[in-house]
């Protein structure tokens, strides 16, 4: 049985078996404590092994990290902070740990430790509630898309279409890396590649997103998504997870509104189905800001914040009005921000959180940015300087979300290609559903892992997915 199941039961001396990891072992007068998790619950159920019930050699087996079976009664609890405990009459070893050699001890560990034993991470406590966390979040976002009429659409992982993020792509390739074939004029022959063209691994799956929500009226895709893109940042990762709805006869107030629902709905989701975990990473949290000075610390405990972003409406401004905002702010004229504020920027992360945490204090929805420092597919406004984008700001993220309501009109669309060099010949499909049965449509992007660093109220990206890629870094 898992122990999560085991915890619920009423102790009647039911013969029970648990299977799992051994978390501590302590001794007090030759009566052995055994704490034992198997990751199904952040709780461990306590295995008592009276003097004599299990031989002495099977005994020395059982420390920490060791993997066993436990036969043995379910009984009330003598002890605080736990209902019900085995009282043991046998146990397997599965596999022991050597004491000397396991690195995983009964104590903290740095985070940065962990992510040197990314193999065994999962079996602490942080990391197994981050990943039942995770777990719960990705299924719910599959229940929110299913019960509102999404179809769940895949998007090819490997793409031909360089219109995204040319230069942050992985090339895919099984062209030898010494002496490739080369053309006339020196240059890589990918005529000769597996595909017969250059192919990357996607940087999002929107562009094919649009053609299925151009059919289907409302899709989402929800898959790995890769960047070349060499930001070293605690919000990067070379490999992460995004989710992109699309929604055809969606205007830019309707997009804001499916992603002000969405993201609420899942935050109330891990609220009610991760309780436990919440409340664990909560007290880890609240640990750690005590290390903190007094004017760092955050006033909100995770549970806190996890309700006000989830029962409070989220600001909605423009671009420009938010510029306005900045150049009357502070730090701007006390200089303390990096870069500049000036219409027309690219607004730099201490610029969202001094929106986010300082000015607005609650999520904030910037919508109306100047064309030329979004994709060339967002709609452009009747001003003809602004396209309606909308990025979702949360406290202690920034950027969560980044999406738009996409450009329906043919001319104009292909011109904007032509503006910024993508070739007509390397989206031709994409253009073309502007010409047959275009639609008002618009979706966005939420990257999963800011998500769940949002939830769990983690402060590094690289602790919120179970295997992080980052630059100079793929070992586990
Ligand atoms: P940023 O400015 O933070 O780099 P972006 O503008 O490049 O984000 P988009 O291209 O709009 O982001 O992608 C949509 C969403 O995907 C972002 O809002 C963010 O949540 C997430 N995201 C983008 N890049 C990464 C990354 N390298 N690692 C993890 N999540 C990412
Ligand atoms: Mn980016």
């Amino acid at each position: 049985m898992q122990i999560k199941e085991l915890l619920l039961q009423t102790p009647n001396q039911q013969t029970v078996m648990v299977k799992g990891w051994v978390r501590t072992k302590r001794v007090s007068s030759s009566v052995a404590f055994i704490a034992i998790n198997d990751g199904s619950t952040i709780h461990n159920i306590q295995a008592v092994v009276a003097d004599g019930a299990v031989a002495e050699e099977t005994l020395k087996l059982v420390t920490t990290g060791a993997c066993i079976a436990v036969t043995g009664s379910l009984i009330p609890s003598q002890g605080q902070g736990q209902s019900v405990e085995v009282q043991v009459s046998d146990i397997l070893v599965y596999g022991s740990a050597d004491p000397e050699k396991y690195p995983l001890q009964p104590k903290k560990h740095s985070l940065e430790f962990l992510r040197e034993i990314g193999h065994l991470r999962p079996r602490t406590n942080t990391f197994s509630a981050i990943l039942r966390i995770r777990h719960a979040l990705a299924f719910a976002i599959h229940q929110y898309f299913n019960e509102h009429g999404f179809f769940y659409l895949h998007t090819p992982i490997i793409t031909g279409s360089d219109a995204e993020g040319a230069g942050e792509m992985f090339r895919v390739t099984t062209l030898p890396a010494i002496q490739p074939p080369l053309t006339e004029d020196g240059k890589v022959d990918y005529k000769e590649d597996f595909f017969g063209k250059e192919t990357n691994l996607t940087v999002s799956g929107q562009l094919e997103g649009e053609l299925g929500a151009l059919a289907l009226s409302k899709i989402y895709t929800f898959g790995p998504t890769f960047r070349a893109e060499n930001s070293n940042t605690t919000r990067h990762l070379a490999e992460f997870w995004m989710v992109e709805p699309e929604m055809a006869f969606f205007e830019l107030t309707d997009n804001m509104n499916l992603a002000e629902d969405f993201t609420k709905s899942l935050i109330k989701y891990a609220l009610e189905h991760c309780a436990d975990d919440i409340a664990f990473l909560e007290k880890r949290l609240l640990d750690e800001e005590k290390t903190k000075k007094k004017e760092e610390q955050s006033e909100m405990t995770l549970t806190e914040k996890l309700r006000f972003v989830s029962e409070n409406t989220f600001e909605r401004i423009t671009y420009t009005e938010a510029i306005d905002i900045l150049l009357q702010s502070k730090p701007h004229k006390q200089g303390k921000f990096n870069y500049p504020v000036a219409w027309g920027i690219d607004l730099q992360s201490e610029h969202e959180r001094y929106l986010v945490e300082k000015h607005f204090k609650k999520p904030v929805i910037l919508t109306h940015y100047p064309k030329d420092i979004k994709a060339f597919y967002m709609k452009l406004e009747d001003d003809g300087k602004t396209v309606r984008a909308m990025d979702v700001l949360f406290p202690g993220i920034g950027e969560i979300i980044g999406g738009s309501q996409r450009e329906d009109d043919y001319e104009k669309l292909l011109q904007r290609t032509k503006e910024v060099g993508i070739e007509e010949e390397s989206i031709w499909w994409y253009l073309q559903t502007r010409q047959f049965g275009s639609a008002p449509h618009a979706g966005f992007g939420l990257g999963f892992e800011r998500l769940v660093l949002f939830v769990t109220g983690m402060s590094n990206i690289r602790d919120v997915i179970p295997f992080p890629r980052t630059p100079k870094s793929a070992e586990f």
